[in-house]
């Protein structure tokens, strides 16, 4: 029989009060893949995670999680998975230690040790330091230590570098890329679109609740847009440029210096400027950052 995909989650809806989360969201994760999952303050990402832990309840829709409901099976899915919340509350007094290992019990103790100070060294975080004496950037430590320690099968991170200084937010992203290469799924939400950019396979973009769009990471980068900046010898005639399918103007200039945006094949605008004595041609490939403002804007 084949393997449930790790995540499938169709016509998802949350509404806390008046407010509608989630309006239908569909999303898929497949085993294996690193998936991140992007969108802006307010999007709907915690919510979507905190259903699939059956944390809060939906009011529609169907959610699996490595081929299970989360509703029936709440307890099992918690054990495979390794959740990273937005904000972790451990009891202020235990050590970093004590917590772990509570944290571990609760979830049949099958973390080894070994494993957890290895981890723990990585990311440069004392076992013995008190809790309530933790910065902030050291609690989300712990908290992405105790989602790996188990090796669980799926990881669903709420955004796992916030808090975290920029050598310590590498280090993360090298241990949530190795749980993958060790056969983990990951699941993260993140509005840091180059951390996205640098280690998903695919990305979700969620905005008010429903997934506008989901591609591989790369195909999403190339596809879209680019941007083409020319000088010409005298002033040409820009429509002649515009009428081009996927090309619009995005800076008005004199008619000697231009700057496209091209939507696609470039082919047509490379044949169309023989006709034209250019000067200088530059093209720059939109950050995955561009490409996520042009969605949240609507465009
Ligand atoms: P962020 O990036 O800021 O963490 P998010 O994409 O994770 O945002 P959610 O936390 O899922 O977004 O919130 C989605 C919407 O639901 C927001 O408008 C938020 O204010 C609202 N919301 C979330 N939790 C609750 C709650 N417990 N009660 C009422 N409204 C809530």
């Amino acid at each position: 029989m084949e393997e449930a995909p790790a995540i499938t989650i169709q016509g998802l809806v949350k509404n806390y009060g008046r407010l509608q989360a989630l309006r239908g969201l569909d999303l898929e994760v497949r085993r294996g893949e690193i998936f991140g999952f992007l969108g802006p303050n307010g999007a709907g990402k915690t919510t979507t995670i905190r259903c699939l832990l059956d944390l809060i309840w939906p009011n529609g829709g169907t959610l699996r999680v490595l081929g299970m409901d989360p509703q029936r099976q709440s307890l099992a899915v918690r054990t495979r998975c390794g959740y990273l919340p937005g904000e972790l509350h451990i009891e202020d007094s235990l050590t970093v230690e004590k917590a772990l290992r509570y944290l571990n019990d609760l979830r049949g103790g099958k973390a080894d040790w070994s494993y957890i100070r290895q981890l723990a060294e990585r990311l440069d975080l004392g076992l013995k330091t008190q809790v309530r004496n933790l910065s902030k950037g050291n609690k989300q430590k712990v908290g992405v230590v105790q989602a790996l320690m188990h090796r669980p099968e799926l990881l669903l991170l709420d955004e796992p570098t916030s808090g975290l200084d920029p050598l310590m937010q590498q280090e993360v992203l090298s241990l949530v890329a190795e749980a993958r290469l060790a056969g983990a799924t990951v699941f993260f939400s993140s509005h840091i679109l180059s951390e996205v950019q640098e280690i998903s396979d695919r990305v979700g973009i969620i905005r008010q609740g429903t997934l506008v769009e989901v591609a591989e990471t790369q195909a999403l980068i190339k596809r879209s847009l680019r941007r083409v900046r020319l000088r010409f010898k005298g002033p040409v005639p820009v429509e002649a440029l515009t009428a081009l399918p996927g090309v619009s103007q995005l800076v008005r200039g004199d008619g000697q210096s231009l700057v496209l945006q091209v939507e696609g094949e470039m082919d047509g605008l490379i044949k169309a400027l023989a006709a034209f004595p250019v000067l200088d041609f530059e093209t720059e490939r939109p950050s995955l950052e561009e490409i996520f403002l042009a969605y949240y804007s609507g465009g």
